[in-house]
């Protein structure tokens, strides 16, 4: 007898675990809730799809931030590789391009899904569109099967789905595959968190990640639309900057963007994934270094070499040539703000190049090399690319992605509390986690 499994959600992780238990043979329908598969699959990578990254295993699993080693089974079951090989095999080239990132060659992230939902026609799979699930059914153990498996912390089994519009469906096995709760216009609800709640699973609280900081200070504004390709961020706790021994609990180098509200760009959303709200309440200092090739003598020394060639400029012109226009204002204006509170020369933003003795050329470029914003918060669910949090690992067998507490309940994807940087990551985690709970889901346990 053919097994019959629901899959909740036809997001990447849900698709693939469609995939796979159909290729093992298993009789397999999906119920979304969107009128379309993909909806969030759609928008990745601006809509080209960066689908996985072509690095080796270690460095997988070193972009990985949170429980990387519950994703070992998963990526060696189904790695970067498998998933070109599927795409290539499924009527989708592909590329990788700077960073191994990789892409479907169209640069159309549709072409991604449409390999998907093509392989599962040919697998005579059906999937419910507009058909949402409102609860998972499982009964309790029997006391044999209880005794037969004294090991097992399993205390219930799957029977079925409760769908929205109040069917019941039977099922031998389902896979849960609901996503978290950002951009949640996508489908991605956090439905899958209360499901598991409500079969006893512990869920991890959830917090927006890969998402732009809101900042406390008002000169970012003055700078919007303004790109830096070179920088250095630091990121340390606020309220900590006290205590003696502080460390930063993320350092990095790439590019940033100001904003109307704070920062963003791939090295803020990198940063963000290290910054824990709920650990550190008091929010997070930001430490920008503009010119991190140079140490601050040579940094000091470059000024003084542009300031002795426009000697009669104000300072503001003559540093233009280290910076966008824009933010040689916004340094300067800085610069004379810290010199006023801290003497009461008051030469203010008119000063002229020559006029700056050696200890304020180092102090220009102490600035240069350190300038610190407030991070209060962040942009929330609706601009984070995905959840922190969710299902927490030890719910979860991870050699097969089976649910401990209920047996034939595999989970997969982003509901779970594992997440990466961009890159072509997450996704990866969606296919491999779906994979290996779609083959795990057709050969079951009871
Ligand atoms: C703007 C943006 C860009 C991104 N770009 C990239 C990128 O380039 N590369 C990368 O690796 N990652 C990227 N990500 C992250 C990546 O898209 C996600 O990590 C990944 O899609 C998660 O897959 P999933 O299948 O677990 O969840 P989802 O893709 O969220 O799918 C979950 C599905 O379940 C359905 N569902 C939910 N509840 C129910 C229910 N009760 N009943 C039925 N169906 C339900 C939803 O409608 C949805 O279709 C990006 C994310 C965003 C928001």
């Amino acid at each position: 007898m053919k097994r019959n499994i629901a899959v909740i959600g036809a997001g990447a992780a849900g698709l693939m675990a469609a995939v796979a238990a159909s290729d093992a043979g298993a009789d397999v329908t999906v119920y979304e809730k969107n009128e379309k598969a993909g909806k969030k699959i759609y928008i990745t990578g601006k809509g080209r799809c960066n689908f996985t990254n072509a690095c080796d295993v270690q460095d997988f699993f070193d972009n990985v931030v949170v429980n990387p080693k519950f994703l070992y089974s998963a990526i060696y079951d189904f790695d970067q590789a498998a998933m070109i090989q599927f795409l290539e095999d499924n009527g989708c080239p592909t590329k990788v391009e700077r960073g191994k990132r990789a892409f479907p060659l169209s640069d159309h992230a549709s072409d991604v899904t449409r390999a998907l939902t093509d392989h599962l026609r040919r697998n005579r799979v059906k999937i419910h569109y507009n058909r949402g699930v409102k609860k998972i059914l499982a009964k309790a153990l029997s006391d044999d099967e209880l005794a037969a498996d004294p090991k097992s912390r399993a205390t219930g089994k799957i029977s079925g789905l409760l769908l929205d519009d109040g069917r019941r469906v039977a099922a031998d096995a389902v896979v849960l595959a609901t996503g978290g709760v950002s951009y949640p216009s996508t489908g991605s609800t956090g439905d899958g968190y209360r499901f598991a709640e409500s079969l006893g699973m512990e869920v991890k609280p959830q917090a927006p990640s890969l998402v732009p900081f809101t900042v406390r200070e008002t000169w970012p504004l003055e700078l919007q639309g303004v790109s830096l390709k070179n920088v250095q961020v630091t990121l340390f706790p606020a309220g900590e900057t006290a205590k003696k021994k502080i460390r930063p609990v993320y350092e990095g180098f790439g590019e940033m963007m100001f904003t109307h509200f704070g920062v963003t760009g791939p090295l803020i959303l990198s940063a963000s994934s290290y910054a824990d709200f709920v650990k550190f309440p008091e929010g997070f200092l930001l430490h920008l270094d503009l010119k991190p090739a140079l140490s601050q003598e040579q940094l000091a020394e470059r000024i003084a070499r542009e300031f002795d060639a426009a000697k009669l400029k104000e300072f503001v012109h003559a540093i233009r040539p280290l910076f966008p226009e824009r933010l040689a204002g916004v340094v300067a204006q800085l610069f004379v703000a810290r010199e006023e509170s801290a003497s009461d020369q008051g030469n203010g933003i008119h000063r002229k190049a020559y006029t700056f003795n050696e200890k304020e050329i180092a102090d220009l470029a102490a600035l240069i090399k350190d300038l610190v914003l407030t991070v209060t918060g962040t942009r929330g669910f609706n601009e984070a690319i995905i959840t922190r949090g969710g299902i927490a690992v030890k719910e979860i067998n991870p050699s097969t992605m089976e649910a401990r507490r209920v047996k034939n309940l595999y989970i997969a994807g982003e509901v779970i509390d594992v997440n990466a940087q961009t890159g072509g990551f997450n996704l990866q985690i969606a296919w491999s986690t779906g994979h290996l709970a779609g083959i795990s889901a057709a050969e079951g346990t009871v």
